[in-house]
């Protein structure tokens, strides 16, 4: 009901909260799919440098089609032909014309420019009735997407986002989160993605209230349209009226200070009867840790060093990564540092698809793909125990789904060590621990404890592949069931195998930080949680409001329950019984 002439509607849609907080702001709608993109206005005098950026970016686009001549030799002819065409379509005037005076007479950005001219030629071959022509279409995007990427690619500052932004698209990248660098949407509403997506995971560490499943509602979003985002609650408001601001505006003001109970945050963080968890931080940059202290973090139990590549772009140089380790050492100044190596799929680097790669989680990734491209590998491990010389940094191998892999890594990096010894440089004696996020690595945590110093264990994973459900995927959210008992016992089993091979075992997939499973997680024997910086106080107060003793039982009851449903009762019964007066200030689930 449109509630006064001439305002848009006001419509609630509702989907699930992957983010907390409360943002009011305006839309800016994402487009593109390999790299993300979105309208910039830009001044005056920024147009002839756009240009430039436009030119550099069609010449590294037309470079890139003719090594791609050159490197396949013997290029079939039809594939040379279209290659050829493409090459004729960048150095077509008016396609260059046109694109150079979208960006000086609407004033934006060159992606917007390639947009708006490449949407306007595909608009005209896709009602021409010559099938010729209208196939003609799938080249004009191909080459669209090699502008767009070929753009982001040379961009050295990061994307302006106007201050309020709600970024609204299908599924947001992490690389997005990253490009943007200092410039913070407020909020983010998706179609697809779910709670353990890498964008929401940034999300809730750049704390960015954010709301996901909400199909279909692209299509009723406007750049510029007023919206609310409400990540406690998992609602969106769009175009909202002055009462609903108002209301929402006051709730904003009386969201719970996660800090009340919270005292000395460098006093360890006990159980009411004395049990001592170790909390540590997730980390994505390397610039993260100093907040993530002031929080109460230990140490840095997981740093994702594939956020290098999205930082630079392409894997990064020794020297680059020996700087990044270098700093990541001296911000946790003596708390240990685990550093996971690259863990990323094969999609990720080689810039191409890759046909035998249909499904990337269960292809070529983390360590299968550090043992197959050891190029790559030996300069990361270099630059690991070049740094590990300065501090305790260990090594973290993502992936690993057999003790074969473990020995393997180990036999490399005593080689690495040893040349770089010869070449009298100085390394440490990093310890190298696993991830646990494959069931076969769960179910032969045993054995894997004599290969390995330590276990991280990565839930986010181990449930996808416990269950068959994709992480990203919205279609099976609900199939995703963090309490399903399959997940909970091999969560007790791998901690259980920890401790009787004396191998610290830390929990750092998004679960540690939720503080709904934290009582179950540490009732099953968890000793130490990593988590996003901004989980950490919330944990901290659950952790100092239970008992050890309470937690165990839960725990126990809930092992013996058969489904997930039962065991989500069971534990908000117990909530609401022994922890209500936390319900308030945790934000439970
Ligand atoms: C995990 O899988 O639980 C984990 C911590 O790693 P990532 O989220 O980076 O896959
Ligand atoms: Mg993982």
């Amino acid at each position: 009901m449109n509630d006064r002439p001439g305002r848009k509607n006001q419509i609630r849609y509702t989907g699930r909260a992957v983010s907390r907080g409360i943002a009011i702001g305006q839309i800016v709608s994402l487009y593109g799919d390999k790299r993300q993109f979105f309208r910039v206005s830009i001044d005056k005098d920024s147009v002839s440098k756009e240009i430039r950026r436009l030119r550099v970016a069609l010449s590294v686009a037309k470079n890139q089609i003719r090594s791609l001549i050159r490197s396949e030799g013997t290029l079939n002819p039809i594939a040379e032909s279209i290659l050829d065409t493409h090459i004729l379509v960048l150095e077509d005037r008016s396609f260059l014309s046109a694109l150079e005076e979208a960006i000086e007479i609407d004033q934006v950005n060159a992606e917007w420019a390639v947009k708006t001219i490449t949407d306007s030629y595909l608009i005209r071959y896709r009602s021409l009735e010559d099938p010729n022509i209208r196939e003609k279409a799938a080249d004009i995007q191909d080459i669209a997407d090699r502008i767009q990427a070929a753009l982001g690619q040379r961009r050295r500052t990061p994307m302006r986002l106007p201050v309020g932004s709600v970024l609204a698209a299908k599924e947001i990248r992490p690389s997005t989160l990253i490009e943007l660098g200092d410039y913070r949407p407020a909020a983010i509403v998706t179609e697809h993605g779910g709670w353990t997506s890498h964008s929401y995971i940034l999300a809730r560490e750049f704390s960015i209230p954010a709301v996901t499943g909400l199909r279909k509602i692209l299509r009723h979003l406007h750049n510029g349209d007023r919206i609310i985002v409400d990540g406690y609650r998992g609602e969106v408001v769009l175009n909202p009226n002055p009462e609903t601001e108002k209301s929402y505006r006051e709730r904003e003001r009386r969201q719970p200070v996660t800090n009340k109970f919270t005292k000395d945050m460098t006093v360890p963080a006990r159980t009411l009867d004395g049990r001592v968890i170790r909390l540590s931080a997730n980390l994505d940059s390397v610039n993260q840790f100093a907040a993530a202290k002031r929080s109460g973090a230990n140490g840095i139990g997981l740093f994702r060093s594939e956020s290098l590549i999205g930082r630079f772009g392409r894997y990064p140089t020794e020297a680059q990564q020996y700087e990044a380790y270098t700093t990541l050492l001296r911000s946790a100044a003596g708390h240990s540092v685990n550093i996971r190596t690259f863990d990323i799929g094969i999609g990720q680097v080689s810039g191409r698809s890759d046909d035998r790669e249909r499904n990337p989680a269960l292809g070529l990734r983390g360590i299968r793909l550090s043992l197959s491209y050891r190029k790559e590998f030996v300069r990361q491990l270099q630059a690991l125990l070049r740094a590990s010389a300065q501090g305790p940094l260990n090594i973290v191998l993502p992936m690993v789904s057999d003790p074969g892999e473990v020995r393997d890594v180990r036999g490399i990096v005593q080689e690495v060590g040893g040349t770089l010894r010869s070449r009298g440089i100085e390394i440490g004696e990093p310890k190298i621990g696993i991830m646990i996020e494959v069931p076969a690595a769960a179910i032969m945590a045993n054995e894997l404890s004599s290969e390995a110093d330590f276990f991280c264990l990565g839930t986010n994973d181990l449930i996808q592949y416990l269950l068959a459900a994709d992480r990203d995927n919205e279609n099976v959210a609900n199939w995703y069931q963090s309490l399903h008992p399959a997940v909970l016992r091999t969560v007790r089993d791998v901690i259980i195998a920890g401790r009787e091979a004396d191998r610290p075992v830390s929990v750092c997939g998004e679960m540690a930080g939720s503080p709904f499973y934290v009582p179950l997680l540490i009732g099953m024997g968890a000793e130490e949680l990593s988590m996003n910086a901004n989980s950490l106080q919330v944990v901290r107060q659950v952790i100092e409001s239970i008992a050890f003793e309470e937690a165990e039982a839960l725990a126990l009851e809930s092992l013996n329950l058969p489904t997930p449903g039962l065991i989500e009762s069971r534990i908000r019964e117990e909530i609401q019984v022994k922890w209500e007066h936390l319900l308030q200030g945790a934000g439970w689930k």
